[in-house]
This record gives C-alpha cells, sequence and structure tokens, in this order.
C-alpha cells in the first residue's frame, strides 16, 4: 500500500512539474480539448475498419461529385437513366386521349368515372400469361378476385383504429392472426399484428427489438446481424431507426449465411440476428436452428424472415415435403415471425403479419403518447388510420382455403419450382443457386453473360428478377405455373433451353443497351450514384407530366 501511495505521490509530482510553465486556464482549455479528441477517436473506432474505409470513401466520392461530377459523367449519367425512365413509362400511357394535373371543375357522373377506370385498366398487364415472376401469386383460381371483392366491399369503409366502431373487423383481425401464430406452431404465449405488408412486419420487429434491448438490457448502440441476402427492409429498418447493420456473407456454395461470419459480427450491442425461411434472392432457407442455437445462450433475440415463402414453407411437412431445417416457433429461441398473406397467402396487397413467440416483444413495437391534447394516442402499427377492407380480404382468403386449400396449392407450386430448378440445372451454361427447396430458383452462369439471357427472355415476355453480387435472375413460382400440368412452368423450361443455346454460340458477347444495365451498375465504385439514379426513378413515376415529355424525347431523336 505504501508502495502504492509513494508511486502516486511522485507521478502527481511530475505532472505538476510538467505543467508548471502553463497557466491554469491552459491547462484547463487543453484538457478539455484532450477529453474532446479522444471521444472523437473513440467514436471512430467503435465503427470498425469497414465502416471508416465506407465513409471515407462517401467523403471522398462526396467531393468527387461536387467538383467532377460533369467530367466523370455523372451529370450524363443520370439524364440518361430519366430519359429511359421516361420511355418506360410514357411509352405505355402516351396514347391517353387526357391527363388530369388538377380536380375537374365540375364533377363527372359515376358512370363516366367508371368508364375512364375500365380504361386506365386496361393499361395494366395482363397477368393470367404466367410471364411474371412473383407479383400475383394466385392465378388460375376462377371468380377469386370477384369473390375477394365482395368480401372487402361489404367491410369497405371500416378503420380498425376505431376498433369501437368496427367490432367484426377486430374480431377478423384477431382471428387471421392467430391462424398465423397456429401455422407456425406458436406457444401459448404467442401473438402477433397485422400490418400493411413485409417491409412494415419488418420495420415493426426491429423497432421492438430496438426497444427492447434499450429498456431489458440497457443497449444504447444497438446493432443487428443479418445475412447478405436479407430483405432490404431489414436495412431500410437500421436507417430509419438509428441502427448500425451488419451484413454476414453467404456461403457461395449454398447461399445459407455464412454462421462463421455472422458469429464474428455478434456483440453486446447486438439486439436481434435474422435469418430468412427462405430468403429472396435465391429462395433459400437460413441454418435457424444453429442461428437459435447461438443466440439463445447469448438472450439475443432471433427474427425468421418468412414474408416470402410464409404460407408455402408451413404446409410443407402436411404437404410430404418435410424439410430437414426447422424454422418456426418450435426452435427454441425463435423469438419472432414475419410472413407476408399478400403472398402465398393469396390474400388483396397490403396484408402481412409479425408474429412474436411473447407478448414482451410486441409491447415494444407499439408506439403510445399519453400527453397529446387530442387525446391518450396509441397504435400498434406503422400507420394511424388502417385499411379495414383488407383485413377482411384476408380473413377471407385464408378461411376459403383453408389448411387443405394452402396445402395443395404449396405443394403443387413447390413440384413446379422443383422441376424448374431439376430441368435448369440440366441445362448447359446454366446453374441453379444453391439448392431451392420451395419456391423461388435462381440461377447464374459462368459461360455467359446473364442478364443476356434476362433481355432474350424479356423478348420472349418474360419478366425475371435480376439479381447482383454475384449477377443472376430468378423466377418466383407462384400458382399460375403451377396449374394446368404446369403448362407456363413447362414453357418456362423450353424457353430457357432456347435462349441458352442461342448463348452459348455467342457467349463472349456482352449484354447492350438496358440488359447491361446491371451488369455495368455493379461496377461503379460510387454507389451513390446507382443510389441517385434510383431515386430519379421514382421522380418519373410521380410526374404526371410524363407524357408529354415521352412525346418531347420521341419527337427530338
Ligand atoms: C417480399 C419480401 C419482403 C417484404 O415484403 P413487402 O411486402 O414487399 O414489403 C420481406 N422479406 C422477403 C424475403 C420478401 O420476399
Amino acid at each position: 500500500m505504501d508502495q502504492v501511495s509513494v508511486h502516486v505521490t511522485k507521478s502527481l509530482a511530475l505532472i505538476d512539474q510538467r505543467f508548471s510553465s502553463m497557466r491554469p486556464c491552459e491547462v484547463l482549455v487543453s484538457g478539455m480539448a484532450f477529453l474532446y479528441l479522444g471521444q472523437q477517436v473513440a467514436a471512430l473506432l467503435r465503427q470498425g475498419p469497414t465502416e471508416i474505409f465506407e465513409n471515407a470513401k462517401c467523403v471522398f466520392f462526396f467531393y468527387m461529385r461536387k467538383y467532377f461530377g460533369g467530367l466523370l459523367g455523372y451529370d450524363q449519367a443520370i439524364a440518361e437513366a430519366t430519359d429511359s425512365f421516361v420511355k418506360e413509362f410514357g411509352s405505355k400511357t402516351s396514347q391517353c386521349a387526357q391527363t388530369f394535373d388538377r380536380l375537374p371543375t365540375a364533377g363527372n357522373t359515376r358512370e363516366e368515372v367508371l368508364s375512364m377506370c375500365k380504361k386506365l385498366a386496361e393499361l395494366n398487364c395482363d397477368f393470367s400469361k404466367g410471364q411474371y415472376s412473383g407479383s400475383i401469386y394466385h392465378g388460375g383460381m376462377d371468380g377469386y378476385t370477384e369473390f375477394i371483392n365482395e368480401a372487402m366491399g361489404m367491410h369497405q369503409w371500416t378503420n380498425p383504429l376505431h376498433a369501437g366502431q368496427f367490432a367484426g373487423v377486430r374480431k377478423m383481425e384477431s382471428e387471421v392472426i392467430s391462424m398465423c401464430v397456429k401455422m407456425f406452431n406458436g406457444g401459448e404465449n404467442a401473438c402477433g399484428a397485422m400490418t400493411s405488408g413485409g417491409t412494415e412486419s419488418i420495420l415493426l420487429a426491429i423497432r421492438a427489438y430496438k426497444e427492447y434491448a434499450k429498456n431489458e438490457r440497457g443497449i444504447t448502440r444497438p446493432e443487428l446481424v443479418v445475412s447478405v441476402t436479407a430483405h432490404a427492409a431489414f436495412d431500410k429498418a437500421c436507417e430509419y431507426f438509428g441502427i448500425r447493420i451488419r451484413h454476414a456473407n453467404m456461403d457461395p456454395q449454398t447461399c445459407k449465411v455464412d454462421m462463421k461470419h455472422l458469429r464474428s459480427l455478434v456483440t453486446s450491442n447486438t439486439i436481434c440476428i435474422v435469418g430468412s425461411a427462405p430468403h429472396f434472392p435465391h429462395g433459400i432457407i437460413d441454418p435457424i436452428t444453429q442461428i437459435a442455437d447461438f443466440a439463445r445462450p447469448r438472450g439475443i433475440p432471433v427474427h425468421v424472415d418468412a414474408c416470402l415463402g410464409g404460407f408455402v414453407i408451413a404446409f410443407m411437412e402436411k404437404a410430404g415435403l418435410a424439410l430437414d431445417e426447422k424454422f418456426d416457433f418450435r426452435v427454441p429461441g425463435v423469438t419472432s415471425i414475419s410472413c407476408d398473406t399478400h403472398k402465398y397467402g393469396f390474400a388483396p396487397k397490403g396484408s402481412s403479419v409479425i408474429m412474436y413467440s411473447d407478448p414482451r416483444y410486441r409491447k415494444e413495437q407499439m408506439y403510445t403518447q399519453p400527453n397529446w391534447p387530442g387525446g391518450i394516442y396509441a397504435s400498434p402499427t406503422l400507420a394511424g388510420s388502417r385499411v379495414g377492407n383488407v383485413v377482411a380480404g384476408t380473413w377471407a382468403a385464408m378461411m376459403h382455403h383453408g389448411e387443405e386449400g394452402y396445402v395443395k396449392t404449396s405443394s403443387a407450386i413447390v413440384s413446379a419450382a422443383r422441376f424448374i430448378s431439376k430441368e435448369c440445372s440440366a441445362i448447359e451454361g446454366l446453374q441453379v443457386m444453391g439448392k431451392p427447396l420451395l419456391s423461388v430458383v435462381a440461377v447464374k452462369s459462368d459461360t455467359f453473360d446473364i442478364y443476356r439471357l434476362a433481355a432474350m427472355m424479356h423478348e420472349k415476355d418474360w419478366e425475371l428478377n435480376q439479381l447482383q453480387f454475384p449477377s443472376a435472375l430468378h423466377l418466383a413460382v407462384t400458382n399460375l405455373h403451377a396449374v394446368n400440368d404446369m403448362e407456363h412452368a413447362r414453357r418456362f423450361v423450353r424457353d430457357m433451353r432456347d435462349c441458352c443455346a442461342e448463348l452459348l454460340l455467342t457467349k463472349d458477347e456482352k449484354a447492350t443497351g438496358s440488359a447491361a444495365l446491371y451488369g455495368t451498375s455493379q461496377q461503379v465504385p460510387d454507389r451513390k450514384i446507382i443510389a441517385d439514379i434510383a431515386r430519379t426513378y421514382f421522380d418519373v413515376y410521380y410526374d404526371v407530366n410524363v407524357d408529354g415529355r415521352f412525346e418531347a424525347l420521341t419527337k427530338s431523336v
């Protein structure tokens, strides 16, 4: 003890001596400056090397764009993209006789309005030809639209925000949630909420875990760990709610998350780990049990994103197509699941369910403001007022199909997807990504430019999803591809075979025009330019004068 106090006295004397030539105010100011600098350095170090590098890149490119935007072709890239978007939208609507950019002075009769509506409906794509990936998941069900419309019509003006006025819709909503919870084998505490779509379900789960981590675990610098293949809605949630997102690599062979990398990203600030069942890009199921086994002893919640394939994967066991991978609430440690009723549940768009293993998580998702002069305000989801008719449409869909109906549609859809996967893996030059067991089949090629295949298939009317990092395409198989002895799935395989055979003859050629977009955009180091181009798309989308711009554009060339 004496030894220590001697050392301390000596050190203090040394410090006094060191600063003896300075005025007290100088010592004070420099001390504060040191403290501030130290904090800045600590903040920088907390980011980790990848983020420091990314931030430096952002700053660098910001000045490049600011001072050399013209020289580097940045401005031109935006202008060219804008023109292509104007062409895309304008070519479809420029034949319309009129554009209404303001309220008509005198109202139109209901007949007139409906007749205009009908004309505009004809501009929408005819989805009965089976050329789309996902998008409209039912199809080939006679009279289904009329049936759903009728159910929704009866509940047209309802708003679940005012549950007192709309008791019927409240009952339907609680039943839809409960049915989904049972589909995923939730325990007696399991619960949930209906939302407007997968993105909202995901935003809410992440918001709940951020609050839960803050209130129960004292985490003030929240981090979320996901696979790179997790849906972009997780990135969106993190950006919206100020959470740091850590992306784990995917195994290039299996397309599942690389568990070793995932484990290395988990820290004491991790609020949740996400697995997908299956993920959007390649339709592959992450190792949910492994993720949960890792997270559970650490007290970290696990979210399973079953937005896409929820209504397929939940019925695989009953369809006699049991999967090796477990994914639902029976896996200890899985604390929430998102499942889109508006995909393979065949419900109208604007419908999804977020489920929790326990109400203590759901509680953290809700927003409350007890001090508002407008009243004690509370809302469980992002929206205030909500559409009750979608609740009714979803309830009607689920009551109509029932378990047997979904078992049938799921197994038909999965069989069609497995047929496509098997046939595609036999096509020369083409590789199926991972081992797809559900409804999505992704393909890549190490022989030819895969985006040329997308363009050729487009010529044959197919609209496939284009993927990147790595370059690939996918088809989300829907009920329409499965019905009539897989008529459309068979045509798809035939067209793929023909296109690939042609591509093999010219395998060294690169894609040109719009087909080259995805290939070249992956090589642009400044990702902000790509993001800006994507934003420009919506500037054009919202432009009421797009037809006029389209005509000016086509006249000028
Ligand atoms: C579609 C999808 C979502 C998001 O759904 P939206 O309904 O488009 O908001 C989330 N995760 C996966 C895997 C999806 O396929």
